[in-house]
């Protein structure tokens, strides 16, 4: 169990960390996840001992280990750059560690030979570094962590030399590992996909400090703020500036050529929380634009690019009306006006299904499952809806 509280890091003019603070049960898989330079690696450095924090404590198992030595934090480290030495074959490689340890001789093999099935790497044994691939020497590398059998591993960004499709057979290996190891990992990536398919949880930072701490499917559906539905989730979720407005159909959000009616239950809670007549950011997945009927609230689009991806399209257009509503009265919504400004009415990406026909050039409803929508504060960014 790794603890860190409060933990800040200062380097000259820049805090790369800001009061940090999260707890890392035994057996977890915890992912760091942000933007470049928002503090991972350092946050990772802090953890190995590599670097010391500036202010906080960080703790393995209940004991302060602020001034113990990094080799004497029992973690094995993963990076990018796979870190091997060229003149040893990938058994020598391996067992490096262990020999610097004066582990005894059959013990070494024994471990190296263990690991090397596991990784599924145990014809490569004799080869040099030279001839594996990518993904084989990113293998040969965390084999040669694995055989220490360390408390704790730490991984920063460790597939991303390698290409799409091995990084994401990769992915699997890992989160295999992850289950047959049952060790308690970190891992740092500044990319979404994979913080959401390998993480038990999954810490976003920006700027140096953690935005929200939860499961992956917890901050798909219920992200604390703006930076986080935006950073979850591909495409990245869509946002529209509107005002809360309450018309004869009920509460609605109101923005530059659009108008889309609220849930009784979203109305109320932006009443009481003071926010009619004020702006906020309304967030809509892309996945969330159904060309079927869905309810009864549509955006008119105008697609301008038409994104066919195999299994599913992406249509990227602009707003240009909007409808429904039955239920507060108004069935045939508002039709399309040529002469609105609709060219500074907001973009968007819908995830339609193949079969959609709609192409660059063309107008399209899209209904909006308006139970699945966000809003946030348009000031402070928060979501208005968490829960
Ligand atoms: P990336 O994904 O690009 O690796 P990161 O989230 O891991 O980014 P860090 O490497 O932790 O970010 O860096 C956080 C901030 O601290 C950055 O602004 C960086 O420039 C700064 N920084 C990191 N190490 C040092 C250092 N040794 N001296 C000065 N500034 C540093």
């Amino acid at each position: 169990m790794i603890i860190l509280k409060d933990i800040t890091k200062k380097f000259r003019n820049t805090t790369a960390v800001k009061g940090l603070s999260v707890e890392i049960r035994e057996g977890e898989l915890v992912c760091l996840l942000g933007p470049s330079g928002c503090g991972k690696s350092t946050t990772l450095s802090m953890i190995a001992g590599l670097e010391p924090p500036t202010k906080g404590d960080i703790f393995f198992d209940g004991k302060r280990v602020n001034q113990v030595e990094a080799e004497d934090r029992d973690i094995g480290m993963v990076f990018q750059n796979y870190a091997l030495y060229p003149h040893m074959t990938v058994y020598e490689n391996m067992a490096f560690g262990l020999r610097a340890h004066k582990t005894p001789k059959a013990e070494i093999d024994r471990r190296v030979r263990e690991a090397a099935s596991t990784l599924e790497i145990s014809h490569l044994l004799d080869r040099k570094p030279s001839a594996l691939s990518g993904g084989q020497k990113q293998r040969v590398a965390i084999g040669s962590v694995i055989v220490r059998k360390p408390r704790a591993y730490l991984m920063d960004e460790p597939l991303s030399n390698l290409d799409a499709k091995l990084r994401s057979q990769m992915r699997v290996e890992i989160a295999k590992l992850h289950k047959q190891l049952g060790a308690t990992m970190i891992y740092v990536t500044h990319d979404q996909v994979e913080a959401m398919t390998l993480g038990t949880r999954i810490v976003v930072m920006k700027e140096g400090a953690i935005q929200q701490v939860a499961p992956p499917a917890e901050l798909y559906q219920n992200p604390v703020n703006r930076f986080v539905a935006g950073f979850i989730g591909s495409p990245a979720m869509n946002f529209l500036e509107g005002k809360v407005v309450l018309s004869n159909q009920g509460p609605c959000l109101k923005g530059n050529g659009w108008q889309l009616p609220l849930t009784l239950a979203q109305g109320k809670k932006l009443m009481d929380k003071g926010y009619m007549d004020k702006m906020v950011t309304l967030g809509i997945r892309a996945e969330d634009f159904h060309e079927q009927q869905w309810g009864e609230a549509w955006l008119e689009v105008l697609a301008d690019v038409r994104e066919m991806l195999g299994a599913e399209v992406l249509l990227h257009g602009r707003v240009c009306g909007y409808g429904g509503a039955a239920r507060h009265g108004t069935a045939q919504g508002e039709p399309v006006r040529d002469s609105l400004n609709w060219e500074n009415s907001p973009h968007i990406c819908a995830k339609l299904p193949p079969s959609c026909c709609v192409k660059a050039g063309g107008r399209v409803r899209l209904y909006v499952d308006m139970g699945r929508i966000k809003l946030f504060d348009t000031i402070t960014e928060e979501n208005i809806l968490y829960v």
